[in-house]
C-alpha cells in the first residue's frame, strides 16, 4: 500500500481531496488546506523557514540555496543612516547636473550622472549611490557596515 502523503507544515495524513501546494523557494510543498490559508499570508522566506523547521520538507537543498540568495540580497541593501532599517534600491536614474556643472562635469565626462535611489521606508529618509558601488554589492554579496554600524536586523 502506498504511503500517504503528510502536510509539510503540519504533519496531518492527506487524502487527494485534501491535498494542495504551496510555492516555496523554487519548490512547490504539499501541504493541507487549513495550512494553505496561514501560509499564504506570510511571506515566501517564512514560509521556507517553516518547511524546514518541520522536517518533511521536500527538496531542502533547494529551498536553502533560496533562502541563501534572499539573505545575499538583504544584505547588499543599503542600511539607513539615521533609523538603521534597510532601505528599498530603486531602478538607475539619470540625474541632468547641467546647472550645476562647473566645474564636476569635468570630472565626469558629462552633464548626466546616473544615481541609484535607495529609500527608507521607516524614516522617509532618500539616498543615492553612483551605480556601480550598488552593483559591487548586489555581485559580491557584501555588507556595507563593519559591525558597530550594522542595520538593526543585524545582517
Ligand atoms: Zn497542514
Ligand atoms: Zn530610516
Amino acid at each position: 500500500m502506498a504511503k500517504k502523503d503528510v502536510c509539510v507544515f503540519c504533519g496531518k495524513e492527506l487524502s487527494v481531496f485534501s491535498s494542495s501546494l504551496i510555492g516555496c523557494g523554487k519548490t512547490n510543498q504539499i501541504t493541507c488546506r487549513d495550512c494553505v490559508k496561514k501560509l499564504t499570508e506570510i511571506s515566501e522566506v517564512e514560509r521556507c523557514r517553516l518547511a524546514l523547521d518541520s522536517g518533511r520538507a521536500i527538496d531542502t537543498d533547494r529551498i536553502q540555496a533560496f533562502l541563501e540568495e534572499q539573505e545575499r540580497q538583504e544584505r547588499a541593501r543599503p542600511c539607513c543612516l539615521r533609523c538603521r532599517a534597510r532601505m528599498r534600491v530603486g531602478d538607475q536614474i539619470e540625474v541632468d547636473i547641467s546647472p550645476i556643472a562647473n566645474p564636476i562635469t569635468d570630472i565626469l565626462n558629462g552633464h548626466y550622472l546616473p544615481l541609484v535611489p535607495a529609500y527608507c521606508d521607516q524614516c522617509g529618509k532618500v539616498e543615492f549611490f553612483l551605480p556601480e558601488h550598488i552593483k559591487r554589492r548586489q555581485t559580491e554579496g557584501k555588507t556595507w557596515e563593519d559591525g558597530k554600524n550594522a542595520c538593526s536586523n543585524g545582517l
